[in-house]
C-alpha cells in the first residue's frame, strides 16, 4: 500500500475519536455548572492542552508534510494494517468507556455534583481504562505511521501526562470514596490488567 493510504487509515482515527470526544465534551460543558470540586485546575488545563498539542501536532506535520521522513522504518504493510485494527478496537472500546464513565467523566480533574464511583464494565479490571485506551492509540498509530519520531513525540506527551495525573486522580478519589475507593484499588490494577 501507498503512503496516501496510510495516511487516510490514521485521518480516519483520528477524527472518530474526535467525534466522540466531541459529544462527551458538549455534554460536559452543559453541565459544567455541577462540578462540586476540582484540583489544579490551571495545571490540569495546561497539561490537556499540552497532551492535545504532543498528540495533534506531529500527527499533522506527518500528514500533511514530508519533514518527518527520517524518522520512517520499515514495516510489513501487514503490521501496518493490523495497527489500523488495533485502532478500530480502541475506539470501539473509547466510546464504552465514555458512555460508561457518562457524567462522571470530565477533562480535567475533578469531582462533579452527584459524582458515582464506577467499577464495573471497562472500569473491572484496571482503574484508568481512558488512558489504557490512550496507550493503545499510540501502539496503533506508531504501527500506522512507521515512523519512530512521531511515536516517540506522542509516547514522551503520554508519560508526562499519566505520570503526574494518576497518582492526582487517585487521591482525589479516596478523599470523595475513602474506603469504597481503596477497596477497588486493592483488586484493580492501574493501566495493563492483571500487570500494572
Ligand atoms: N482515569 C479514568 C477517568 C478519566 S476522566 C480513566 O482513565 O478511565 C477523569 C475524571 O474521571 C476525573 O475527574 C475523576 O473524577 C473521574 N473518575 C476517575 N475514575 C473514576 C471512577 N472509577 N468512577 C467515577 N469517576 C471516575
Amino acid at each position: 500500500m501507498n503512503d496516501i493510504a496510510y495516511k487516510i487509515l490514521l485521518a480516519a482515527l483520528v477524527i472518530a475519536m474526535n467525534l466522540i470526544r466531541m459529544y462527551y465534551q458538549k455534554r460536559y460543558k452543559q453541565t459544567h455548572a455541577t462540578t462540586e470540586s476540582e484540583i489544579a485546575p490551571k495545571r490540569e488545563k495546561l497539561l490537556t492542552q499540552m497532551m492535545a498539542l504532543a498528540l495533534a501536532v506531529p500527527g499533522m506535520i506527518w500528514l500533511f508534510t514530508g519533514w518527518l521522513s527520517f524518522g520512517q522504518y520499515a514495516l510489513p504493510d501487514s503490521v501496518r494494517i493490523a495497527g489500523f485494527a488495533v485502532g478500530v478496537y480502541g475506539i470501539w472500546w473509547f466510546y464504552r468507556i465514555h458512555k460508561t464513565l457518562g457524567d462522571n467523566w470530565s477533562p480535567v480533574l475533578e469531582i462533579r455534583r452527584k459524582h458515582t464511583l464506577i467499577t464495573a464494565g471497562p472500569y473491572k479490571r484496571v482503574r484508568h481504562p481512558m488512558y489504557s485506551n490512550m496507550m493503545l492509540w499510540l501502539v496503533s498509530f506508531a504501527l500506522i505511521t512507521a515512523n519512530w519520531f512521531y511515536a516517540l513525540t506522542i509516547s514522551t506527551g503520554l508519560v508526562i501526562l499519566l505520570s503526574v495525573r494518576i497518582p492526582d486522580e487517585e487521591k482525589l478519589m479516596i478523599e470523595r470514596f475513602g474506603e469504597q475507593y481503596r477497596e477497588y484499588m486493592k483488586r484493580t490494577k492501574r493501566l495493563i490488567p492483571f500487570i500494572f
